[in-house]
């Protein structure tokens, strides 16, 4: 008699939110038209945040999850990259997620780690689960991902920021060595090390779930899917994004978006976990102000030491408008509105009022502005954000990016004309208009017959058929 047991599928996202959002929502998706279940198992190193639980505890009942003891960090030196911290704290987790799969009673049908938790592997492959791959970043970051642990790495011996021709990553725009992500700035660091381990080991897994998808990455996701012994499967199945921004609070800044005329404003947001100088701070007041448009920013507290100082924790700490110029938020109370530390992103940017957003490039961000077809200001700070600026300034053609001056700071004059020429000029325009095709395709490919779709429901069909069995 065939007998459907039950199945689940356990997802193992890294630390922070950055990650954990997309990997929600692809389950979500995934349970919008298949009977499967979710157990989110989550790695740490400290008691979880409030932003994890509020989060976690208003999914639907088919996700549960489950934190795994904290793992103890203290040996790592002060200085060391979230790449380090992440992919430690899931490697020392290993003990303790091979309990928890163990004490599931119901069948693992595989396992779905983090960009950074391929380590999860081991545990996967001794317990006879498939594991696969959540990558909530661009093809284009996973083609570079196969090029690096493929081809650089063995045939490139300085450091890739100083190679005097850009980096011709497979399928992608030309990228300048200073552009790639951060943990392969400095190759001497242990980040890259970790890099190289996880990309090396991305041909282990049984599939990569891509949250992208071909109308905006038409070469990086060609190459990726040419059959290639040693590469497994990529499923394109984006663009997945976040439909609940969480946390309340700053709603009043819909109220005063819903008094703005169409498309007049520009939303100014840096992603959950990026902050600016002080001085940098400064140079974008005075430069908002000076473009004369409309405008809604969510400031946090500057950081003269980190482009990411709040990656783990999107609340700020000091006041963060205690660092705004003295008289700028009286001068430009007639057309600009400034909220502390977090505004619900979708929704202001799926708002009528909102023209234009200046991003840190985060991906998250960047395919939520694509879905709301609203073009950007690419202001990369941290991570793969400079690969995605360079991205969608100079290859998909949906954004302008400010130049950085001499000393190091994007100045006023320039974020006043960058600001001016997207919101006003004859090139914000064309942007504008690609974005609305790329808005469109988005819808497409997420529809009934869409290809993202498909993959969805590849995926779906897998991990409920390996459950069946016959008694
Ligand atoms: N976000 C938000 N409000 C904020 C800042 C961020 O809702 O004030 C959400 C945003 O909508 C996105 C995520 O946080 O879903 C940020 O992800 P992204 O990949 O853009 O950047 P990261 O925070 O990982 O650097």
């Amino acid at each position: 008699m065939e007998n459907q047991q039950q199945s689940i599928v356990a997802m193992i996202p890294s630390p922070g939110m950055g990650h954990l959002i997309p990997m929600i929502e692809f389950a979500k998706t995934l349970l919008l038209h298949h009977n499967l279940s979710f157990i989110f198992i989550i790695p740490t190193d400290s008691p979880p945040s409030t932003a994890q639980t509020t989060v976690l505890r208003s999914l639907p009942f088919a996700i549960s999850h489950t934190f795994l003891p904290p793992v103890t960090l203290s040996d790592l030196p002060p200085g060391a990259k979230i790449e380090t911290i992440i992919s430690l704290t899931v490697l020392r987790s290993l003990p303790s997620l091979r309990h928890s799969l163990l004490s599931q009673t119901a069948t693992v049908t595989a396992v779905v780690s983090d960009l950074f938790g391929t380590d999860t592997f081991d545990i996967a492959n001794e317990l006879n689960i498939p594991s696969y791959v959540f990558f909530p970043s661009t093809a284009m970051a996973l083609s570079f991902s196969y090029y690096l642990s493929q081809h650089l790495h063995q045939n490139v011996q300085c450091e890739f920021r100083d190679l005097p021709e850009p980096v011709q990553i497979p399928g992608c725009v030309p990228v300048h060595g200073k552009d790639l992500l951060d943990p392969a700035q400095d190759r001497s660091n242990d980040a890259y090390k970790w890099l190289l381990h996880h990309t090396s080991r991305y041909k282990l897994a049984h599939g990569i779930i891509e949250n992208s998808f071909l109308e905006l990455e038409p070469g990086a996701i060609n190459e990726l899917q040419r059959e290639e012994p040693g590469r497994p499967p990529v499923y394109p199945v984006g663009p997945i994004i976040n439909s609940d921004s969480g946390r309340t609070g700053n709603h009043d800044c819909l109220r005063w978006l819903d008094e703005q005329p169409r498309g007049s404003v520009i939303f100014v947001c840096f992603g959950s976990g990026g902050t600016l100088t002080s001085a940098q701070m400064e140079e974008l007041a005075l430069g908002l102000e000076k473009s004369e448009q409309r405008f809604l920013w969510v400031v946090k507290s500057p950081n003269d030491k980190a482009t990411n100082a709040s990656y783990f924790n999107a609340e700020t700490q000091a006041n963060p408008f205690d660092f705004l110029p003295k008289g700028f938020v009286e001068r430009t109370e007639s057309r600009g509105l400034v909220v502390s530390s977090w505004a619900p992103q979708t929704q202001v940017l799926s708002h009528g009022s909102v023209g234009g957003f200046l991003t840190h490039c985060g991906w998250n961000s960047i395919l939520e502005s694509v879905v709301n077809g609203v073009p950007l200001v690419a202001w990369p700070l941290y991570a793969e954000q400079k690969m995605n600026a360079v991205m969608v300034s100079e290859d998909v053609k949906v954004a302008l990016r400010p130049k950085v001056g001499e000393n190091g700071l994007v100045e006023r004059e320039e974020i006043a004309s960058v600001v001016k020429k997207l919101m006003e000029g004859e090139e914000g325009k064309k942007l504008r208009y690609r974005m609305k095709e790329l808005k469109d395709a988005a819808a497409k490919t997420l529809g009934e017959n869409g290809s993202s779709t498909k993959h969805i429901s590849e995926l779906a069909l897998k991990w409920q058929g390996k459950a069946s069995s016959t008694n």
